[in-house]
């Protein structure tokens, strides 16, 4: 049953959020790989430096983006990206390259969806538990890669402390003192 003609057409966005910002022009599997060829959706883009919203376009090159294993393959995003003038004439960027919201960043080679599985692997595994684990789910990574994802994730928040311990000894210890030479202070 085709999906579609049904009435029931699933949007690409429910299914692959992070690839809601493009638009997908082919799938291709060769050498045991899903290649998905895509563009961003939009017909514009801010120049990161000021901020100006540009449509005129300098060139495009193309950019590939591990991401997460669908169906078993091992996908690699293929992504042609332009790169725009910027439209203030006053900004220190005279180009810029596209980012697509939640799919890519600044140099990076794979996309945050894949990032944050991979780093969520390497903060919870140790040697080489984790790249079998990362391997075995179809989004193989070298040891170093996932060292560098566990030196990078930020430190997880410390739980504000409930009771504190006031050590009073010294001053329980002088003579005009009788009780207990420790006491205990609650905070809320
Ligand atoms: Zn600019």
């Amino acid at each position: 049953m085709c999906l579609s003609c049904s009435g029931t057409a699933v949007e690409l966005g429910v299914l692959l959020p992070h690839l809601a910002g493009a638009v997908i022009e082919g799938v291709v599997v060769a050498a045991g790989l899903l290649f998905v060829l895509a563009r961003a959706q939009a017909d514009t883009a801010a120049c990161p430096a000021c901020g100006a919203v540009s449509g005129r376009v300098h060139g495009r090159y193309g950019r590939r983006l591990a991401d997460v294993a669908i169906g078993g393959y091992r996908v690699m995003i293929r992504l042609t990206v332009r790169r725009f003038f910027c439209a203030c004439a006053g900004c220190q960027r005279r180009t810029f390259a596209e980012q697509v919201p939640g799919l890519t960043v600044r140099y990076g080679r794979k996309t945050p969806l894949l990032g944050g599985v991979l780093r969520d692997i390497a903060v919870a595994l140790a040697g080489r538990a984790r790249s079998r684990l990362a391997g075995s789910l179809g989004v193989p990574a070298s040891r170093q890669v996932l060292l560098r994802l566990v030196m990078a994730a930020p430190d997880p928040a410390a739980p504000a402390p409930r009771v504190l311990g006031v050590d009073l000894s010294g001053v329980l210890s002088h003579p005009s003192v009788t009780s207990p030479a420790w006491a205990r202070t609650t905070v809320s």
